[in-house]
Parts: C-alpha cells; sequence; structure tokens
C-alpha cells in the first residue's frame, strides 16, 4: 500500500482550523503551520498531525501545501519569500491557494511558480465557518485542468468543486460573489432600517423577505443566525469582506467594466472597517449603518 498523500497546511484561522481538520478526518497525513503560535497549539490539541517549525520542513514534506491566509500578498510571501514553500518544495507537489486572494496577483503567481516547474491551483471558498465545517463549502477552482484534477480528492474533502478556469479564475469568481454577497447585507440592513423606522417589525421583514423576491443568503441566513438575535458572530471578519470588495473593483477597472455601485459599495465596507477595525465581524456592517439612523 502506498503512503497516504501529506498536506502541508498553512494558516489555521476561523476557516483554516476545520477545513485542516476535515483533513486528518479523511486520513490524510497533515504538516500544520501557522505564525500564531496558539493556533498551531490550539489544532495540534485536538488532531492528529505534525507540527514542523518552519515552511522550509513543511515544503519538503508535503505533496500538496494548500494556503489559507488573510490575502494574496501575504501567500505570495509564504510561498516565494526568502526560504519560502516553493524554494523547498518536492517534485511533482503542488501548491493550492484555498484563500480569497487577488485574482491579477494570481495570474503573476502562477507564471513566476510555473517557470519553475512548480503548479498553481487557485481553489477559494464560499460558505463560511459552519460550511467549513460541515465539508460542503463551494470551492472555485482555477488552473491547468490536468493539475486540478490531481488535486480533486483533496479539494472534495472540504466541499463541492466547480472548475472556473485559467489561473486566476477562481480568485475572480470567488472576488465577485463576494461583491454579491456584501452588496446584498448592506442593501438589507438598509431595507430592514427603513421598515424599522416606519414600524415594521424586523424578524416580520426577513420571513416576508424570505418568502419573496428580495431574498438573499443574507437574508435567509445571516439577518437570522447574527443579526436578528444580535449575536454579530458569523466568524468572517469585516476586514476580509472590505479586501474582497476592493479585489472585485480591481478586478472591474482592470477588464473595464461598469462599478458604479461596486466603487460605492466598496467605499461603504471600507469606512466601516477604519470606523470598527479589521477584526470586527462583517455582520456588524448592520450597527454600523445603524449608528447612521438619522433621528
Ligand atoms: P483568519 O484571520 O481567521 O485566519 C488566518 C490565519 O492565517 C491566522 O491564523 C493567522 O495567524 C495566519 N497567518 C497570517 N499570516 C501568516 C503567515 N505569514 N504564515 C502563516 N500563517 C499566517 O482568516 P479566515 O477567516 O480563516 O480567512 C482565511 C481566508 O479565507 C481569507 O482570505 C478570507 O477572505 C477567506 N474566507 C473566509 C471566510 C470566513 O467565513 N471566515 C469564508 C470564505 C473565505
Amino acid at each position: 500500500m502506498s503512503a497516504p498523500i501529506a498536506i502541508g497546511f498553512i494558516g489555521l484561522g476561523n476557516m483554516g482550523h476545520p477545513m485542516a481538520h476535515r483533513l486528518v478526518e479523511a486520513g490524510y497525513r497533515l504538516l500544520a503551520f501557522d505564525t500564531n503560535v496558539e493556533a498551531v497549539r490550539r489544532f495540534a490539541a485536538s488532531n492528529d498531525c505534525e507540527q514542523p517549525a518552519s515552511l522550509a520542513a513543511l515544503a519538503a514534506g508535503s505533496d500538496r501545501v494548500i494556503t489559507m491566509l488573510p490575502d494574496g500578498g501575504i501567500v505570495h510571501e509564504v510561498i516565494l519569500g526568502a526560504d519560502g514553500v516553493a524554494d523547498h518544495l518536492k517534485q511533482g507537489a503542488v501548491i493550492i491557494d484555498m484563500s480569497s486572494s487577488s485574482p491579477v496577483g494570481t495570474r503573476r503567481l502562477g507564471a513566476e511558480l510555473a517557470a519553475r516547474g512548480i503548479p498553481l491551483v487557485d481553489a477559494p471558498v464560499s460558505g463560511g465557518v459552519v460550511r467549513a465545517v460541515d465539508g460542503t463549502l463551494s470551492i472555485m477552482a482555477g488552473g491547468d485542468a490536468d493539475v486540478v484534477q490531481r488535486c480533486r480528492d483533496v479539494l472534495e474533502v472540504f466541499g463541492k468543486v466547480f472548475c472556473t478556469g485559467a489561473s486566476g479564475s477562481g480568485h475572480a469568481m470567488k472576488a465577485l460573489n463576494n461583491y454579491l454577497s456584501a452588496a446584498t447585507l448592506a442593501v438589507s440592513t438598509e431595507a430592514i432600517l427603513a421598515g424599522s423606522r416606519f414600524g415594521l417589525d424586523p424578524g416580520v421583514m426577513i420571513e416576508v423577505l424570505n418568502n419573496s423576491t428580495g431574498r438573499s443568503n443574507s437574508t435567509e441566513h445571516k439577518f437570522p443566525a447574527f443579526i436578528l438575535p444580535r449575536k454579530f458572530n458569523s466568524g468572517f471578519a469585516l476586514g476580509l469582506m472590505a479586501k474582497d470588495l476592493r479585489l472585485a473593483l480591481e478586478l472591474a477597472h482592470d477588464t473595464g467594466a461598469p462599478a458604479s455601485l461596486l466603487e460605492r459599495c466598496s467605499a461603504l465596507w471600507s469606512e466601516a472597517e477604519a470606523e470598527l477595525g479589521f477584526r470586527a465581524d462583517n455582520t456588524d456592517i448592520y450597527r454600523y449603518l445603524e449608528s447612521r439612523v438619522r433621528d
């Protein structure tokens, strides 16, 4: 019997922790890494994994390296920085970036790695922490079709895989998805605040919207689970959503697509981030807009 595939997993945060846990459960050998030693300690406390001391050790021992990091700049540094993953990767190994990174940056990273004979798949995810735990994420995979195919078994541990095309296309799809997600959350919030001021009950409004044409993931999931009970704890940082909007805007500007609503939406989320801080929850956009209600 051949040895199980070894997976180096970098970034054990809100999403990375449950995703890496699923790989352990599925029987993969896991090498866990995070610059936050507490995140590694928490993960290793309940998961059978190796804890390489450096990116070099992780890369040297892995058949697949998965990154689940805040943004593409950090991914670039981890892969191509001094003593990074690329310098130590095994022959035949594949790098899979599951972070929500810049599509334009990923195209460049893919080309830089290809010149060194290293394949890259961009495979960002949608669905949030709950679906990361369940293994029902939506995965948008960009890259050479045969390389994506080689990674399919691993990716399917996390959810449903959609092949989006060439390198960077997964990240483009993800940024645009999150534009719609952020926009529906913000416009639903404006509608709920206006309705409440008029005398409508927010719970009734959400129920009506969810049975009418105004429904969205925001009204179906985020409002009932995190906003109406005023928990504001979805596990997706407001700063990460604001970053995704800036990536979508970069894409729209690069392609010359009309983007007046995207510009306004991105500005709103960046303003909220400046006031509430990067680590506020994305559902805190409700509290941000609520604080702007005029008497
Ligand atoms: P997070 O901030 O909870 O986790 C990021 C982890 O990366 C942290 O543990 C941090 O210590 C680690 N890290 C940062 N720099 C590092 C480095 N140089 N080397 C090693 N580790 C490093 O973020 P998250 O919510 O898990 O999101 C991760 C990615 O997934 C982001 O790109 C985000 O946009 C995307 N995403 C998040 C969600 C969500 O619901 N949270 C959903 C879909 C996609």
